[in-house]
């Protein structure tokens, strides 16, 4: 077969295709019209929208002028609509220009159409390769307009059965009850991205969990065109996760009991040991020793079982008029009598009221603090500051000691996360941020961090004024 090179395909389009097609219009005029003595513009607007759709914005300018010409010189009956005449010509005139317009306008639309085909084609390509992720697009109402194989197949819908479905039937009989689907949307669509998680349904009723962000795409006047789900199947890793959740609970209340047991002996032991006539000092140490030890396990265990109960979302606040002075107070106390090498400035107004949990913010305090502690082995020094305004009291927990690199600053309040490197030698169970967190949360706050390495932390959160 004949093989066309692209250029001589494109001068073919550009002057062939004009050519043919007012020829063709010419002869239909002839063939069928001939009798109708009308205006034949609109015939060999024709030739101009053809020449301008299938072939570029030159050939519409051609099929133009050769249009006119036509008409005009050619002479197709019927005479009287063109001439060389000055109303004629007037019209003559009109047609080019209009047939000019129309030829720009149509280019324009059918590289608009090109633009949005390629662009289409372009995250098509994108949505497939990620075949880890479920991808849906959806309009600003959260009906489905397109998904890619992975969302097929987690899903068990096809792509016709799912188009126009709205996403809120993925969502469980309790979330669409809270009509979750919608906050969701509401919130992406005004914060421009939302991250989600939770459990899910396919087709046929089986829950998965997903993990992943919501995002608005906007036009350029701000309004949203759609949204673009990006999701990850994360059912096993939730699985593994409640596993090893139920194991350390069941695994923390076993060993509550006899920890507790083993240190009422200690303590009892202790007692007798300084009850004896002749005291055995070495005894006495092992036996110290042994309830400072045994004291760190039942911390651990506390820990522990707030990890537990947090995981259930069982931490129930008692919320109060808490005066910070006085927890300030207590805690330093108890720094000054277990490191008494560490300073603890506080700065403080002395009428600072919250409203919190008490137990709950002190333990808050405390993580941070032993943390402060913790990570300063050359340096002393540990301050606690307030900054108040009508609504909010921040309370500042500084130290200067080891900091925290800026990438791992975001990770340090997951669960069980500890930074290695420099470290091994802190114990710790990487959860201390991760309740700290929590329990802010539930206070309707946020806990923060601004850290240099090799400088210090600055740990902050902010909660209500109590009037
Ligand atoms: P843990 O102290 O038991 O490891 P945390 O959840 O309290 O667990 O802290 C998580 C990680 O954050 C720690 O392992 C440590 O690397 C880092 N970190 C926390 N507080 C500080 C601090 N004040 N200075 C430096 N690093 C800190």
């Amino acid at each position: 077969m004949l093989k066309m090179s692209p250029k001589l395909r494109l001068r073919l389009l550009q002057y062939g295709l004009p050519f043919v097609v007012v020829i063709l219009i010419a002869c239909i005029k002839f063939i069928f019209l001939n009798e109708l003595h009308e205006s034949i513009f609109l015939l060999f607007f024709c030739a101009v929208l053809v020449s301008g759709w299938y072939g570029t914005l030159r050939s519409g300018l051609i099929a133009t002028v050769i249009s006119g010409l036509v008409v005009n010189y050619i002479f197709i009956p019927p005479a009287f609509a063109f001439s060389t005449d000055p109303p004629s010509l007037y019209s003559t005139g009109i047609f080019f220009i209009e047939g000019t317009l129309f030829s720009i306008i149509i280019k324009a639309h059918s590289l608009a159409r090109k633009k949005i085909a390629e662009s289409s084609e372009r995250f098509r390509i994108v949505a497939e390769g990620v075949s880890d992720y479920i991808v849906l697009i959806l309009n600003p109402s959260g009906e489905i307009q397109s998904i890619n194989n992975t969302a097929e197949k987690t899903l068990g819908y096809n792509r016709d059965e799912i188009i126009k479905l709205n996403i809120s039937n993925l969502y469980n009989t309790k979330d669409r009850r809270r009509r979750l689907a919608k906050k969701h949307i509401f919130q992406a669509i005004h914060k421009g991205h939302k991250e989600i998680s939770g459990w899910r349904l396919n087709k046929y009723g089986k829950s998965f969990w997903i993990q992943g962000t919501l995002s608005a795409i906007k036009n350029n006047d701000g309004s949203v065109r759609s949204l673009v789900a990006v999701f990850k199947d994360m059912t096993r890793e939730k699985i593994q996760q409640r596993e090893r959740d139920d194991f350390i609970s069941i695994a923390t209340h076993e060993l509550k009991q006899p920890v507790t047991s083993i240190m009422l002996y200690a303590q009892i032991l202790y007692k007798h040991i300084q009850t004896q006539s002749s005291i055995d000092l070495k005894s006495v140490q092992l036996t110290k020793n042994l309830i400072d030890q045994l004291n760190k396990m039942s911390e651990l265990i506390k820990f522990l079982l707030d990890f537990t109960r947090i995981q259930r979302g069982k931490i129930i606040l008692k919320k109060e008029k808490v005066n910070l002075q006085e927890i300030f107070g207590q805690i330093k106390a108890s720094i000054h009598q277990s490191c008494p090498e560490y300073k603890l400035f506080i700065e403080n107004n002395e009428k600072n009221y919250v409203i919190a949990d008490r137990e709950r913010i002190r333990q808050v305090l405390v993580n941070l603090i032993t943390n402060a502690i913790k990570y300063s082995p050359n340096s002393r020094q540990i301050n606690l500051k307030t900054i108040s305004n009508k609504k909010h009291i921040t309370i500042f927990v500084q130290d200067f000691g080891i900091g925290i690199a800026k990438d791992k600053q975001e990770m340090i309040f997951s669960r069980f996360y500890r930074i290695a490197e420099k470290q091994t030698k802190i114990s710790g169970l990487g959860l201390g941020l991760y309740i700290t967190s929590e329990i802010l949360k539930k206070h309707a706050s946020k806990l923060y961090v601004d850290s240099q390495l090799g400088k210090g932390s600055t740990f902050y959160f902010s909660l209500r004024t109590a009037k």
